[in-house]
This record gives C-alpha cells, structure tokens and sequence, in this order.
C-alpha cells in the first residue's frame, strides 16, 4: 500500500516540430487506500497525467513518488503499479485464467501453483470463478471487464491506475460495475487513480475528485466541496447534472442585476464589493417558483421525470434549468416568478472566473471554511 504524491507534474510532447503542454503545475497527494477521481473534459490531460505515474510516460519536470520512495525515474515495471485501461486489451489467445496469471507469470518468479491459487482466489472474489477456462471472445463486455480488473487485483499492486475503465460498457452495467468497483476497491484497500470524463462518475465514486481543465488540477475536494464550494466557473459548471445556471449581472450596491430585467438582492452586499460586474451562479435544485416576488421567467419545455420535474426557463435570452416537484407542471409559453435562496447563490470573478461567494449553511459560513 502506498501514499502517491505527485510533485509539479509537467509533460510536454512535441507534435509536428512544436511542444504541446499536456498537463503541468500538477500537484496532488493520493492518500494510502483511497480512491481518488481524476475528471475533466476530454483531452486535459488526465490520461497522461496517469501515464506518467504508472511510469509509461517520461515526465519533463516534477516528481512522482510512492510513499517514500521516488520513482520518477523508474520504468513502469518496477513501480508496482496496475493499470486497468478502457479497452481492457486482453489475450485473444489466452483464456481467463492464464490472462489473469500471465503478469505474474512474467513479473515474479511465483511458483505455477501459487499464481494458479491466486487467480483462482480472485476469480472467486470476482464472481468469475466459472469462466477460468473461457477464451475472451466467448465473454460478454461486462465480464471481460471484470477479467481485466480481475487481471490487476491478482498482482496486489501499491497502487490501482484506471483509465476510463467502465466506458465502453452500456449504463446499466456500468452504474452496477461502479457498485461493484468502489465495493472492491474499499475492502482491497488499494490507493487508486480512476480517472473518467463523466462527472457523474466521479461524483458517485471517489473518496475525493481531482478536477482538471486544459493541462492543469483545477481543484480537489470530497464531492461535497466541489458541488458545494466550487474553486471557480469551470468547476461549479462542470460538476452537477443538470448543470448550474450562469449569468452575468450587473453589481449595483447591494442589488444584482440581469438580463430579461432580473434583480437580486444580497443578503450580504459586501460579497460584491470591487464588482461592477459579476458572474452569478445558481443550481437547478436551488430554483423555486413562487407566487410572488422574485423574477419572471418564460417555460419553454417541461421534462417529467417521474420523481420530479425539469423546467427549461428563458430570461432575456438566457436559458435557466431549474428541478421542481413533480406534481408542478407549468405549461409551454408560460410566465412564471421563481427565486432563490441567498444561501445557494455562487459568484464568480468574470474576469478570472476565481469564485467569490460559493453555498453557504444556515449561518452564512461556506463549507470549506466548517472544515
Ligand atoms: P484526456 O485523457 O484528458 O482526454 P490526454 O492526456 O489524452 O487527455 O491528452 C492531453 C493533451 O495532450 C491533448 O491535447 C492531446 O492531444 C495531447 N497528447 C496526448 N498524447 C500525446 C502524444 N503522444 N503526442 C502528442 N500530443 C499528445
Ligand atoms: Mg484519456
């Protein structure tokens, strides 16, 4: 077992003759058996950021090391690492079992029967005991999947490295595989790296999520902190589904003001204070609607989801979501007045997107500082 930390990570590749940063100033410290989610949008950096601590990457600046040791300069061999991949790239021509023993095999000088009791164990822990003899085309999505984690489980690593691992499966087994991975994870007690672009995933999974945006570690917090108190605009909008509602106002004393008329309130106008323009911030299960006061808005389409519902709302151009009970059903074309909460309000710096003012409890403190 082992506490990764990566040290100022920087990894450059030249494409065509010109240097293509792919991550850098990456910091992190994985602590020992956790479960850490490394998630952002496609292409900021996270597989290589995984690379290069399994090792299968060269870094161009920084440190990796595990617990103690530091094995930057190690090859991916020596590191103690297993990665599970996307497209789980098993051994056509091996069936379950020697697949599962095979990086043993070649790694360790573990006596056959050893490695065979091991895979079987495994297996067994897997709920894959009955396919040892099968070869992979024979096997459904899911249940290579599970012979590809399976494969990873039986080398007792340091340290999990997983790359988008339950993406190629439909929903439902992968909501189940999910279940099932966190369940293995927590009773292996393994420190895993799962990265996913899927911040619903990573949301549902990780002991904490490390969010990422164009080659740099935007935050990282439990799912609570970065749901609750997003470090900045990129954050708050891409965690949270539906996502949040956002809008520039203008800062007019202690009132904020939109497009399509809007006007707020602030419980506290000193949040505001240095703006004359603010990115405001709110999320669909924050909006109410309500007979007076607050601001007018237009219905555009009502979705029914059964245990509640999906307004679709205009104001001045900008579209709002908001989740409200089921049993309220506004109709197309309708006006309607919805508020909010001061306590759910966010604020964002336009210019640095660096938030001002995040969600805050019943006592106006914001949840990082209860920590
Ligand atoms: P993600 O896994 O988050 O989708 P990647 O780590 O794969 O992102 O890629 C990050 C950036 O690095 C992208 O701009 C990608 O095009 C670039 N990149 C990744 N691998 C290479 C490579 N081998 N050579 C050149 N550029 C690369
Ligand atoms: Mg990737």
């Amino acid at each position: 077992m082992a506490r990764i930390h990566v040290d100022d990570l920087r990894k450059e590749y030249s494409s065509g003759g010109e240097a293509v940063v792919a991550v850098e100033a990456f910091d992190v410290t994985v602590d020992d058996g956790e479960f850490l989610v490394l998630v952002g949008p496609s292409g900021c950096g996270k597989t290589t950021t995984l690379r290069c601590v399994a090792g299968l990457e060269d870094v161009t600046d920084g440190r990796i090391r595990f617990g103690d040791r530091d094995v930057t300069d190690r090859r991916a061999r020596n590191r103690d690492v297993a990665m599970v991949f996307q497209n789980y790239a098993l051994y056509p021509h091996m069936n379950v079992r020697e697949n599962m023993g095979f990086g043993l095999k070649l790694s360790t000088d573990m006596p056959a029967a050893e490695i065979d009791d091991r895979v079987r164990a495994t297996a067994e822990m897997m709920g894959i005991e009955d396919l040892l003899d099968d070869k992979p085309k024979e096997l459904s999505g899911g249940q290579q999947q599970r012979v590809a984690l399976g494969r990873a489980i039986v080398r007792e690593p340091a340290v999990f490295l997983m790359d988008e691992p339950l993406s190629n499966l439909d929903a439902k087994l992968r909501s189940e595989m999910r279940t099932e991975l966190q369940e293995l994870q927590h009773d292996l007690g393994v420190t895993t790296v799962y990265v996913t672009h899927d911040q619903t995933e990573a949301m549902a999974m990780g002991d904490r999520i490390a969010v990422m945006n164009d080659g740099t570690l935007q935050q990282v917090g439990d799912p609570e902190e970065v749901y609750r108190s997003p470090a900045n605009e990129f954050v708050a909008d891409f965690i949270g589904s539906p996502s949040i509602n956002l809008f520039t106002a203008e800062a007019e004393g202690s009132t904020l003001r939109g497009p399509g008329g809007f006007a707020y309130e602030l419980d506290d106008p000193a949040v505001a204070a240095g703006y004359d323009r603010l990115r405001v911030g709110v999320r669909p299960e924050d909006v109410e609607l309500v007979e007076v006061g607050g601001n007018e808005a237009t219905v555009t389409v009502t979705e029914h989801m059964g245990n509640e519902n999906v307004l679709y709302l205009e104001m001045g151009g900008e579209e709002l979501t908001a989740r409200i009970d089921s049993a309220v059903r506004p109709s197309p074309d309708e006006t309607v007045r919805f508020d909010f909460d001061g306590s759910a309000l966010y604020l964002f710096d336009p210019s640095t997107g660096e938030a001002v003012k995040t969600k805050t409890d019943e006592l106006g403190v914001s949840v990082t500082e209860t920590r």
